[in-house]
Protein backbone atom coordinates (compact mmCIF):
# COMPACT_ATOMS: atom_id res chain seq x y z
CA UNK A 1 0.00 0.00 0.00
CA UNK A 2 1.28 3.50 -0.98
CA UNK A 3 -0.02 6.17 0.73
CA UNK A 4 -0.37 10.07 -0.61
CA UNK A 5 -1.57 13.21 0.55
CA UNK A 6 -3.01 13.40 -2.74
CA UNK A 7 -3.77 11.69 -5.52
CA UNK A 8 -4.28 13.11 -9.42
CA UNK A 9 -5.74 10.96 -11.69
CA UNK A 10 -5.06 12.59 -15.20
CA UNK A 11 -1.50 13.74 -15.95
CA UNK A 12 -3.12 16.37 -18.78
CA UNK A 13 -2.86 20.23 -18.02
CA UNK A 14 -5.12 20.19 -15.06
CA UNK A 15 -3.33 17.57 -13.34
CA UNK A 16 -0.39 18.70 -13.91
CA UNK A 17 -0.73 22.46 -12.78
CA UNK A 18 -2.90 20.83 -9.46
CA UNK A 19 0.21 18.53 -8.65
CA UNK A 20 2.75 21.59 -9.29
CA UNK A 21 0.29 23.30 -6.77
CA UNK A 22 -0.25 21.53 -4.07
CA UNK A 23 3.58 20.35 -4.13
CA UNK A 24 4.73 23.68 -3.58
CA UNK A 25 2.50 23.70 -0.84
CA UNK A 26 4.53 20.75 0.95
CA UNK A 27 1.97 17.90 0.13
CA UNK A 28 2.87 14.54 -0.90
CA UNK A 29 1.93 14.00 -4.25
CA UNK A 30 1.18 11.28 -6.97
CA UNK A 31 -0.49 11.41 -10.60
CA UNK A 32 -1.31 9.01 -12.16
CA UNK A 33 -2.61 8.43 -15.93
CA UNK A 34 -3.69 5.25 -18.20
CA UNK A 35 -1.92 6.91 -21.22
CA UNK A 36 1.76 5.67 -22.48
CA UNK A 37 2.82 9.53 -22.02
CA UNK A 38 1.36 12.67 -20.26
CA UNK A 39 -0.25 15.52 -21.68
CA UNK A 40 -1.09 13.72 -25.11
CA UNK A 41 -3.66 16.95 -25.79
CA UNK A 42 -0.85 19.59 -24.84
CA UNK A 43 1.01 17.82 -27.72
CA UNK A 44 -1.63 17.88 -30.62
CA UNK A 45 -3.04 21.19 -29.67
CA UNK A 46 -2.49 24.12 -31.61
CA UNK A 47 -1.07 22.01 -34.65
CA UNK A 48 1.36 20.79 -32.29
CA UNK A 49 2.15 23.99 -31.05
CA UNK A 50 -0.38 24.67 -28.51
CA UNK A 51 -2.29 27.66 -28.25
CA UNK A 52 -1.68 27.74 -24.35
CA UNK A 53 -3.55 31.06 -23.48
CA UNK A 54 -5.07 33.97 -24.35
CA UNK A 55 -4.09 37.51 -23.81
CA UNK A 56 -8.09 38.42 -23.03
CA UNK A 57 -9.25 35.58 -21.50
CA UNK A 58 -12.83 36.69 -19.33
CA UNK A 59 -15.22 34.55 -17.81
CA UNK A 60 -17.55 35.11 -20.47
CA UNK A 61 -15.27 33.04 -22.93
CA UNK A 62 -16.89 30.13 -21.23
CA UNK A 63 -19.90 27.65 -21.63
CA UNK A 64 -21.56 26.42 -18.45
CA UNK A 65 -24.92 25.91 -16.88
CA UNK A 66 -23.35 28.02 -14.55
CA UNK A 67 -21.84 31.00 -15.78
CA UNK A 68 -20.24 32.41 -12.62
CA UNK A 69 -18.94 29.25 -11.80
CA UNK A 70 -15.32 30.21 -13.80
CA UNK A 71 -15.00 33.30 -12.12
CA UNK A 72 -13.34 32.36 -9.22
CA UNK A 73 -10.43 30.23 -10.54
CA UNK A 74 -9.89 32.02 -13.23
CA UNK A 75 -9.53 35.24 -11.12
CA UNK A 76 -6.97 33.77 -8.65
CA UNK A 77 -4.96 32.22 -11.69
CA UNK A 78 -5.06 34.54 -14.85
CA UNK A 79 -3.31 33.96 -18.39
CA UNK A 80 -0.78 36.28 -17.07
CA UNK A 81 0.46 33.91 -14.39
CA UNK A 82 0.47 31.08 -16.81
CA UNK A 83 2.83 33.44 -19.04
CA UNK A 84 5.17 34.25 -16.53
CA UNK A 85 6.15 30.95 -15.85
CA UNK A 86 6.00 30.58 -19.39
CA UNK A 87 8.65 32.83 -19.44
CA UNK A 88 10.96 31.74 -16.35
CA UNK A 89 11.36 28.67 -18.30
CA UNK A 90 11.97 31.05 -21.28
CA UNK A 91 9.86 28.92 -23.60
CA UNK A 92 9.73 31.25 -26.89
CA UNK A 93 5.87 32.40 -27.67
CA UNK A 94 4.22 34.11 -29.73
CA UNK A 95 0.95 36.11 -29.99
CA UNK A 96 -0.61 34.16 -33.90
CA UNK A 97 -3.86 36.77 -33.38
CA UNK A 98 -6.88 38.05 -31.17
CA UNK A 99 -4.66 37.39 -28.37
CA UNK A 100 -4.07 34.06 -29.02
CA UNK A 101 -0.47 32.59 -27.69
CA UNK A 102 1.65 30.10 -28.90
CA UNK A 103 4.93 28.41 -28.74
CA UNK A 104 7.52 29.58 -31.26
CA UNK A 105 8.53 25.57 -31.44
CA UNK A 106 6.95 22.95 -30.18
CA UNK A 107 3.82 22.22 -27.49
CA UNK A 108 6.49 19.32 -25.86
CA UNK A 109 8.22 22.67 -24.34
CA UNK A 110 4.63 23.42 -22.23
CA UNK A 111 4.62 19.68 -21.44
CA UNK A 112 7.77 19.72 -20.24
CA UNK A 113 7.68 22.80 -18.32
CA UNK A 114 5.44 21.12 -16.66
CA UNK A 115 7.27 17.82 -15.78
CA UNK A 116 10.06 20.15 -14.52
CA UNK A 117 7.89 22.37 -11.90
CA UNK A 118 6.33 18.36 -11.07
CA UNK A 119 9.52 17.26 -10.17
CA UNK A 120 10.98 20.04 -8.25
CA UNK A 121 8.26 20.10 -5.98
CA UNK A 122 8.95 16.33 -5.49
CA UNK A 123 5.61 15.53 -7.16
CA UNK A 124 6.04 11.69 -8.56
CA UNK A 125 4.16 11.29 -11.91
CA UNK A 126 3.15 8.23 -13.15
CA UNK A 127 2.37 6.77 -17.06
CA UNK A 128 0.78 3.33 -17.86
CA UNK A 129 -1.75 3.12 -14.83
CA UNK A 130 -4.94 2.39 -14.79
CA UNK A 131 -7.65 2.48 -11.85
CA UNK A 132 -9.77 -0.12 -11.51
CA UNK A 133 -11.51 0.72 -8.32
CA UNK A 134 -12.20 3.86 -6.20
CA UNK A 135 -13.29 3.58 -2.59
CA UNK A 136 -14.02 6.22 0.21
CA UNK A 137 -12.29 5.33 3.35
CA UNK A 138 -12.24 6.70 6.83
CA UNK A 139 -8.87 8.03 6.06
CA UNK A 140 -9.49 9.27 2.79
CA UNK A 141 -9.42 6.95 -0.12
CA UNK A 142 -8.30 3.75 -1.67
CA UNK A 143 -7.34 3.17 -5.26
CA UNK A 144 -6.67 -0.52 -6.97
CA UNK A 145 -4.64 0.64 -10.04
CA UNK A 146 -2.74 -1.65 -11.92
CA UNK A 147 0.44 -0.31 -10.32
CA UNK A 148 -0.83 -1.55 -6.90
CA UNK A 149 -2.88 -0.17 -3.76
CA UNK A 150 -2.82 3.54 -3.20
CA UNK A 151 -4.49 5.15 0.06
CA UNK A 152 -4.66 9.38 -0.01
CA UNK A 153 -6.39 11.84 1.65
CA UNK A 154 -7.55 13.83 -1.24
CA UNK A 155 -8.24 12.40 -4.68
CA UNK A 156 -8.41 14.41 -7.39
CA UNK A 157 -10.33 13.61 -10.51
CA UNK A 158 -8.51 15.55 -13.85
CA UNK A 159 -8.87 12.31 -16.42
CA UNK A 160 -10.69 15.40 -19.17
CA UNK A 161 -13.72 14.52 -21.48
CA UNK A 162 -14.95 12.89 -24.24
CA UNK A 163 -12.74 14.42 -27.02
CA UNK A 164 -10.31 12.14 -29.16
CA UNK A 165 -10.62 8.78 -27.42
CA UNK A 166 -7.87 7.68 -29.32
CA UNK A 167 -5.92 10.12 -27.38
CA UNK A 168 -6.76 8.36 -24.05
CA UNK A 169 -10.35 10.00 -23.42
CA UNK A 170 -12.64 8.35 -21.16
CA UNK A 171 -15.38 8.79 -19.44
CA UNK A 172 -14.02 7.99 -15.91
CA UNK A 173 -14.75 11.29 -14.34
CA UNK A 174 -18.46 10.96 -15.14
CA UNK A 175 -18.40 7.11 -13.69
CA UNK A 176 -16.48 8.18 -10.67
CA UNK A 177 -19.00 11.79 -10.38
CA UNK A 178 -21.60 9.12 -10.57
CA UNK A 179 -20.57 6.60 -7.90
CA UNK A 180 -20.31 9.25 -5.40
CA UNK A 181 -23.93 10.85 -6.17
CA UNK A 182 -22.88 13.76 -8.29
CA UNK A 183 -24.67 15.37 -11.01
CA UNK A 184 -23.30 14.41 -14.56
CA UNK A 185 -25.24 16.72 -16.97
CA UNK A 186 -25.39 15.61 -20.68
CA UNK A 187 -21.97 15.65 -22.74
CA UNK A 188 -21.52 16.56 -26.50
CA UNK A 189 -18.96 17.44 -28.68
CA UNK A 190 -18.11 21.22 -28.90
CA UNK A 191 -15.41 23.13 -31.11
CA UNK A 192 -16.29 20.61 -33.75
CA UNK A 193 -16.67 20.62 -37.52
CA UNK A 194 -20.42 20.67 -39.09
CA UNK A 195 -21.41 17.57 -41.70
CA UNK A 196 -23.95 18.43 -44.56
CA UNK A 197 -26.23 16.69 -46.28
CA UNK A 198 -25.60 14.33 -49.29
CA UNK A 199 -26.90 17.50 -51.97
CA UNK A 200 -24.72 20.18 -50.10
CA UNK A 201 -21.92 18.20 -49.82
CA UNK A 202 -22.50 17.54 -53.83
CA UNK A 203 -22.97 21.48 -54.31
CA UNK A 204 -19.82 22.33 -52.57
CA UNK A 205 -17.82 19.26 -54.48
CA UNK A 206 -14.43 20.96 -55.29
CA UNK A 207 -14.60 24.08 -52.69
CA UNK A 208 -12.58 21.34 -50.31
CA UNK A 209 -9.71 23.97 -49.07
CA UNK A 210 -11.69 27.08 -50.13
CA UNK A 211 -12.32 29.52 -47.31
CA UNK A 212 -13.82 32.54 -46.19
CA UNK A 213 -14.09 35.46 -43.45
CA UNK A 214 -17.59 35.08 -42.32
CA UNK A 215 -20.04 36.28 -39.63
CA UNK A 216 -22.02 33.33 -38.24
CA UNK A 217 -24.50 33.13 -35.92
CA UNK A 218 -26.38 30.96 -33.93
CA UNK A 219 -28.78 31.12 -31.05
CA UNK A 220 -28.24 34.61 -30.35
CA UNK A 221 -24.74 34.29 -30.58
CA UNK A 222 -22.07 35.40 -33.56
CA UNK A 223 -18.49 34.98 -34.41
CA UNK A 224 -16.38 36.65 -36.57
CA UNK A 225 -13.31 34.41 -38.62
CA UNK A 226 -13.15 32.55 -41.28
CA UNK A 227 -15.09 29.32 -42.34
CA UNK A 228 -13.75 26.39 -44.24
CA UNK A 229 -15.20 24.63 -46.73
CA UNK A 230 -13.96 20.44 -46.01
CA UNK A 231 -14.72 17.60 -48.48
CA UNK A 232 -16.89 16.35 -45.21
CA UNK A 233 -18.80 19.56 -44.35
CA UNK A 234 -17.44 22.92 -42.85
CA UNK A 235 -15.12 23.75 -41.22
CA UNK A 236 -13.20 26.95 -39.95
CA UNK A 237 -12.54 28.84 -36.56
CA UNK A 238 -15.91 30.51 -37.19
CA UNK A 239 -17.99 27.38 -37.16
CA UNK A 240 -15.61 25.23 -34.89
CA UNK A 241 -16.74 28.42 -32.51
CA UNK A 242 -20.53 27.99 -33.09
CA UNK A 243 -20.67 24.87 -33.25
CA UNK A 244 -20.67 24.88 -29.10
CA UNK A 245 -23.87 26.49 -28.89
CA UNK A 246 -25.29 24.52 -32.00
CA UNK A 247 -27.98 22.42 -30.86
CA UNK A 248 -29.65 19.57 -33.68
CA UNK A 249 -31.65 21.10 -35.51
CA UNK A 250 -30.61 24.57 -35.80
CA UNK A 251 -29.80 26.23 -38.99
CA UNK A 252 -26.74 28.90 -38.29
CA UNK A 253 -26.75 31.77 -40.47
CA UNK A 254 -24.24 32.97 -42.20
CA UNK A 255 -22.89 36.78 -43.72
CA UNK A 256 -20.17 36.12 -45.96
CA UNK A 257 -19.72 39.68 -46.27
CA UNK A 258 -19.82 41.29 -42.58
CA UNK A 259 -18.05 44.11 -43.59
CA UNK A 260 -20.78 45.52 -46.14
CA UNK A 261 -24.15 46.28 -46.63
CA UNK A 262 -24.20 43.97 -50.06
CA UNK A 263 -27.34 45.44 -51.12
CA UNK A 264 -26.65 48.91 -51.42
CA UNK A 265 -22.94 47.93 -52.62
CA UNK A 266 -24.87 45.96 -55.24
CA UNK A 267 -26.78 49.33 -55.88
CA UNK A 268 -23.37 51.38 -56.68
CA UNK A 269 -21.87 48.79 -58.72
CA UNK A 270 -24.92 48.96 -61.08
CA UNK A 271 -24.40 52.56 -61.35
CA UNK A 272 -20.88 52.77 -62.20
CA UNK A 273 -20.35 49.71 -63.48
CA UNK A 274 -23.58 48.72 -65.18
CA UNK A 275 -22.21 45.66 -67.43
CA UNK A 276 -20.62 43.79 -64.51
CA UNK A 277 -21.78 40.43 -63.30
CA UNK A 278 -22.81 39.26 -60.38
CA UNK A 279 -20.15 36.67 -59.65
CA UNK A 280 -17.83 39.26 -60.65
CA UNK A 281 -18.76 41.71 -57.71
CA UNK A 282 -18.99 38.16 -55.48
CA UNK A 283 -15.34 37.76 -56.37
CA UNK A 284 -14.26 40.99 -54.81
CA UNK A 285 -14.54 39.46 -51.95
CA UNK A 286 -15.19 36.31 -51.73
CA UNK A 287 -12.42 33.87 -54.25
CA UNK A 288 -13.02 33.45 -57.74
CA UNK A 289 -13.46 29.61 -57.33
CA UNK A 290 -16.31 30.59 -54.38
CA UNK A 291 -18.17 33.32 -55.83
CA UNK A 292 -18.45 31.28 -59.52
CA UNK A 293 -20.09 28.01 -57.51
CA UNK A 294 -22.11 29.79 -55.40
CA UNK A 295 -23.36 32.05 -58.30
CA UNK A 296 -24.34 28.88 -60.18
CA UNK A 297 -25.85 27.33 -57.37
CA UNK A 298 -28.17 30.61 -55.89
CA UNK A 299 -28.26 32.57 -58.42
CA UNK A 300 -28.26 31.12 -62.02
CA UNK A 301 -31.54 32.69 -63.33
CA UNK A 302 -29.41 36.21 -63.25
CA UNK A 303 -25.81 34.89 -63.94
CA UNK A 304 -25.95 35.41 -67.62
CA UNK A 305 -27.31 39.42 -66.74
CA UNK A 306 -25.10 42.46 -66.24
CA UNK A 307 -26.04 43.81 -62.97
CA UNK A 308 -28.27 46.97 -64.95
CA UNK A 309 -30.65 44.46 -66.31
CA UNK A 310 -31.29 42.82 -62.39
CA UNK A 311 -34.43 44.60 -60.58
CA UNK A 312 -33.82 46.39 -56.72
CA UNK A 313 -35.45 42.76 -55.88
CA UNK A 314 -33.41 40.66 -57.61
CA UNK A 315 -30.02 42.84 -55.95
CA UNK A 316 -32.52 42.35 -52.44
CA UNK A 317 -32.55 38.53 -53.07
CA UNK A 318 -28.84 37.95 -54.30
CA UNK A 319 -27.80 40.41 -50.67
CA UNK A 320 -29.87 37.98 -48.54
CA UNK A 321 -28.81 34.74 -49.41
CA UNK A 322 -25.17 36.35 -49.18
CA UNK A 323 -25.50 38.00 -46.63
CA UNK A 324 -28.27 35.54 -44.24
CA UNK A 325 -27.33 32.48 -45.94
CA UNK A 326 -29.47 29.79 -43.40
CA UNK A 327 -27.48 26.68 -43.22
CA UNK A 328 -28.94 23.85 -41.86
CA UNK A 329 -26.08 20.90 -40.92
CA UNK A 330 -26.88 17.37 -40.53
CA UNK A 331 -24.82 16.99 -37.92
CA UNK A 332 -21.30 17.64 -36.58
CA UNK A 333 -17.88 15.19 -36.64
CA UNK A 334 -18.57 14.25 -33.06
CA UNK A 335 -15.90 13.24 -30.61
CA UNK A 336 -13.53 11.89 -32.84
CA UNK A 337 -12.43 15.28 -33.93
CA UNK A 338 -14.32 17.79 -31.60
CA UNK A 339 -11.46 19.91 -29.50
CA UNK A 340 -13.77 19.91 -26.56
CA UNK A 341 -16.87 18.36 -24.53
CA UNK A 342 -19.76 20.39 -23.56
CA UNK A 343 -21.49 19.50 -20.20
CA UNK A 344 -20.18 16.90 -17.72
CA UNK A 345 -19.85 17.24 -14.11
CA UNK A 346 -22.48 19.94 -12.75
CA UNK A 347 -20.72 22.53 -11.36
CA UNK A 348 -23.60 23.11 -8.40
CA UNK A 349 -21.55 19.77 -7.05
CA UNK A 350 -18.52 21.45 -6.13
CA UNK A 351 -17.27 24.36 -4.79
CA UNK A 352 -15.80 26.77 -7.33
CA UNK A 353 -12.96 27.76 -4.70
CA UNK A 354 -11.65 24.04 -3.68
CA UNK A 355 -13.46 22.42 -6.38
CA UNK A 356 -14.00 19.47 -4.22
CA UNK A 357 -17.35 18.14 -3.95
CA UNK A 358 -19.85 18.89 -1.87
CA UNK A 359 -21.26 15.69 -1.41
CA UNK A 360 -17.85 13.95 -0.83
CA UNK A 361 -15.50 15.90 1.27
CA UNK A 362 -12.19 15.01 -0.25
CA UNK A 363 -13.39 14.07 -3.97
CA UNK A 364 -12.19 17.17 -6.38
CA UNK A 365 -13.25 17.69 -9.96
CA UNK A 366 -11.02 20.15 -12.05
CA UNK A 367 -10.32 21.07 -15.76
CA UNK A 368 -12.63 19.75 -18.90
CA UNK A 369 -14.77 16.58 -16.89
CA UNK A 370 -16.09 19.91 -15.67
CA UNK A 371 -19.62 21.86 -17.01
CA UNK A 372 -16.95 24.10 -18.32
CA UNK A 373 -16.15 24.97 -21.75
CA UNK A 374 -14.18 27.49 -23.54
CA UNK A 375 -14.24 29.04 -26.96
CA UNK A 376 -11.55 28.37 -29.51
CA UNK A 377 -8.13 30.40 -28.69
CA UNK A 378 -6.16 29.12 -25.35
CA UNK A 379 -9.36 29.27 -22.81
CA UNK A 380 -9.37 26.10 -22.40
CA UNK A 381 -5.45 25.70 -21.53
CA UNK A 382 -6.13 29.05 -19.72
CA UNK A 383 -9.60 26.65 -17.23
CA UNK A 384 -7.14 23.96 -17.01
CA UNK A 385 -4.61 25.44 -15.86
CA UNK A 386 -6.83 28.02 -13.31
CA UNK A 387 -8.80 25.29 -11.82
CA UNK A 388 -5.55 22.63 -12.05
CA UNK A 389 -4.06 25.83 -9.47
CA UNK A 390 -7.04 27.11 -7.22
CA UNK A 391 -7.62 23.25 -6.27
CA UNK A 392 -4.02 23.01 -5.15
CA UNK A 393 -4.02 25.68 -2.97
CA UNK A 394 -6.53 23.99 -0.88
CA UNK A 395 -5.73 20.68 -1.04
C1 LIG B 1 -6.96 18.35 -31.18
C2 LIG B 1 -7.13 19.26 -30.00
C3 LIG B 1 -6.49 20.48 -30.00
C4 LIG B 1 -6.68 21.37 -28.93
N1 LIG B 1 -6.04 22.56 -28.95
C5 LIG B 1 -6.20 23.41 -27.92
C6 LIG B 1 -5.47 24.64 -27.89
O1 LIG B 1 -4.63 24.91 -28.74
N2 LIG B 1 -5.73 25.48 -26.84
C7 LIG B 1 -6.62 25.18 -25.84
O2 LIG B 1 -6.79 25.99 -24.92
N3 LIG B 1 -7.25 23.99 -25.82
C8 LIG B 1 -7.07 23.11 -26.83
N4 LIG B 1 -7.71 21.91 -26.80
C9 LIG B 1 -8.54 21.58 -25.63
C10 LIG B 1 -7.62 21.13 -24.48
O3 LIG B 1 -6.72 20.16 -24.97
C11 LIG B 1 -8.42 20.55 -23.32
O4 LIG B 1 -9.46 21.41 -22.96
C12 LIG B 1 -7.51 20.33 -22.11
O5 LIG B 1 -6.49 19.42 -22.47
C13 LIG B 1 -8.30 19.78 -20.92
O6 LIG B 1 -7.39 19.53 -19.88
P1 LIG B 1 -7.68 18.40 -18.80
O7 LIG B 1 -6.43 18.30 -18.00
O8 LIG B 1 -8.96 18.62 -18.15
O9 LIG B 1 -7.83 17.06 -19.67
P2 LIG B 1 -6.76 16.33 -20.60
O10 LIG B 1 -5.70 17.27 -21.02
O11 LIG B 1 -7.56 15.63 -21.63
O12 LIG B 1 -6.07 15.26 -19.64
C14 LIG B 1 -6.76 14.15 -19.12
C15 LIG B 1 -5.75 13.08 -18.78
O13 LIG B 1 -6.44 12.05 -18.10
C16 LIG B 1 -6.01 10.80 -18.58
N5 LIG B 1 -7.09 9.84 -18.38
C17 LIG B 1 -8.30 9.82 -18.98
N6 LIG B 1 -9.02 8.76 -18.51
C18 LIG B 1 -8.23 8.12 -17.60
C19 LIG B 1 -8.41 6.98 -16.81
N7 LIG B 1 -9.55 6.26 -16.89
N8 LIG B 1 -7.41 6.59 -15.99
C20 LIG B 1 -6.25 7.31 -15.94
N9 LIG B 1 -6.02 8.40 -16.68
C21 LIG B 1 -7.01 8.82 -17.50
C22 LIG B 1 -5.71 11.04 -20.06
O14 LIG B 1 -4.82 10.09 -20.57
C23 LIG B 1 -5.11 12.46 -20.01
O15 LIG B 1 -3.72 12.43 -19.84
C24 LIG B 1 -7.52 21.00 -27.83
C25 LIG B 1 -8.11 19.74 -27.83
C26 LIG B 1 -7.93 18.89 -28.89
C27 LIG B 1 -8.58 17.53 -28.85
Amino acid sequence: MQKRDVIIIGAGAAGLMCAISAGSRGKSVTVLDHANKVGKKILMSGGGRCNFTNYYTEPTNFLSENEHFCKSALSRYTQWDFISLVEKHEIPYHEKKLGQLFCDNKAKDIVNMLLDECSDVGADVRTHCSIDKVEKTDKGFLLTSSQGKWQCQSLVIATGALSIPTMGATGFGYDIARQFGLKVLPTRAGLVPFTLTPKLLEDFEGLSGTSADALVSCNGVSFRENILFTHRGLSGPSILQISSYWEPGDAVEINLFPDIDLYQTLKSVQQERPKTHINTVLAETLTKKLADRLTELWFSSYKEKPLAELSNEALQTIATQCQAWQLKPTGTEGYRTAEVTLGGVDTDEVSSKTFEAKKAPGLHFIGEVLDVTGHLGGFNFQWAWASGHACGQEL
